[in-house]
């Protein structure tokens, strides 16, 4: 953990939890888990170890950097880079590293083989363009791409790789299906030209509801970190899954107001009986989303209180008018925490539900912007 921060607010990390949701979602050899963005703002390394302590034997990291700092670290697993090489230095580390960037057009493929050398070819995943409309190449370029593959010995395809852009989305299975179809056409034409390629195309959603169409390897994200990536559409589709990563913030100053007094910026919202308020360490350069406020609760003393007034940029606060003792040092947890009996954490899906947005983006910003403090 940085010892200097600008935040007294702390991002616990439940390596257990990854562990366990990992070993949950199959056999370590068809896994390769999503650790791209700081493994979803869960810490690259301490998750890639953990994870490699159960037996993962690949990783799909975004940036060829990401892939650097685990083979500095002594990571040995493949590691496929999904954002691709991007500059010289990338390209470079990629073929030192043995780091696999992932190919999606006829320019990224010459920058490949003109970085791979005979003796000691680069080893490319080839992204395939299924409905994603976003990177890779179309089923018409794939006759083109072969031939161009045969023709080079500098460049060696060994993982053929699409995505899903809404496996997430019960109704629109038939597109899902369609996606389905297109990699398995792509990817007959090039295991038939390749043989020793591998294909992966599940991701988390596809892993927990469509299983048989995983190909040989699947990609996890969400999943591992305890996110079901149906949200709360569908509570049933992983019930085991435990969310890995809590946020706590320390009350700091305590204070009772009269009937009528506004709290926070903007007046948005004034007290109609007297009230204790909390006031505690946490905000939106925190990554506590000012749009969440008057929006949201947080457990103090095992116990939700409700958010009052606008979220600052260091602070914001609880009415704890009806929640027992309460001291300054105690922790307000903003998701995830030690309940009391009855009582539910706030989770990651919550805090998203309640921004309009997904539980990726809550895990990345808050895992990137807060300390984070590891737990074995
Ligand atoms: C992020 C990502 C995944 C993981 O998706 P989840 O929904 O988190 O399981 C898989 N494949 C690609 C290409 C990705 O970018």
């Amino acid at each position: 953990m940085n010892d200097s921060t600008f935040t007294p607010a702390r991002c616990h990390i439940d390596l257990g939890a990854i562990r366990r949701n990992f070993t949950r979602l199959g056999a370590a050899s068809e896994l390769m888990p999503v650790i791209k963005s700081d493994a979803y703002g869960h810490g690259l390394l301490p998750v890639a170890q953990t994870l490699s302590d159960v037996g993962a034997q690949c990783f799909a990291v975004g940036v060829i950097d990401e892939g650097l700092t685990l083979r500095n670290a002594g990571l040995g697993q493949r590691i496929v880079a999904l954002l691709g090489a991007n500059g010289e230095a990338d390209w470079h580390a990629a073929h030192t590293h043995n780091i696999i960037p992932a190919i999606g057009d006829f320019i990224q493929l010459e920058c490949a083989a003109a970085h791979g050398d005979a003796g000691h070819p680069l080893s490319i995943a080839l992204q395939c363009e299924t409905g994603m409309g976003r990177l890779g190449f179309t089923e018409e370029e794939i006759p083109h791409l072969i031939e161009c593959l045969r023709g080079m010995t500098h460049v060696h395809p060994i993982l053929a790789v699409s995505h899903f852009a809404c496996a997430d989305m019960p109704e629109q299975e038939g597109y899902t299906d369609i996606q389905v179809r297109r990699f398995a056409a792509i990817t007959e034409a090039l295991c038939t030209a390749f043989p020793h390629m591998q294909r992966s195309l599940a991701n988390s959603a596809a892993i927990l509801a469509r299983k048989g169409i995983q190909f040989e390897m699947s990609r996890p994200g969400l999943a591992i970190y305890g996110g079901n990536p149906f949200g709360s559409a569908r509570q049933d589709a992983c019930p085991d899954l435990e969310w890995a990563m809590s946020v706590c913030a320390p009350v700091l100053s305590i204070r009772d107001f009269a009937s009528g007094q506004s709290i926070s910026y903007g007046c948005t919202f004034t007290t109609c009986r007297p009230c204790r308020i909390a006031v505690v360490g946490i905000g939106y350069a925190a990554g506590l989303a000012r749009a969440l406020s008057n929006r949201t609760t947080m457990l103090v003393n095992g116990r939700r209180v409700p958010q009052v007034g606008r979220v600052c940029m260091g602070l914001t606060m609880l009415d704890i008018s009806d929640a027992g003792p309460i001291q300054p040092g105690d922790l307000a947890w903003v998701m995830g925490g030690p309940v009391a009996e009855g009582q539910h954490p706030v989770t990651p899906q919550e805090l998203a539900d309640a921004l309009g947005t997904i539980p990726y983006e809550v895990l990345c910003l808050m895992g990137s912007l807060i300390p984070r403090v590891f737990h074995a």
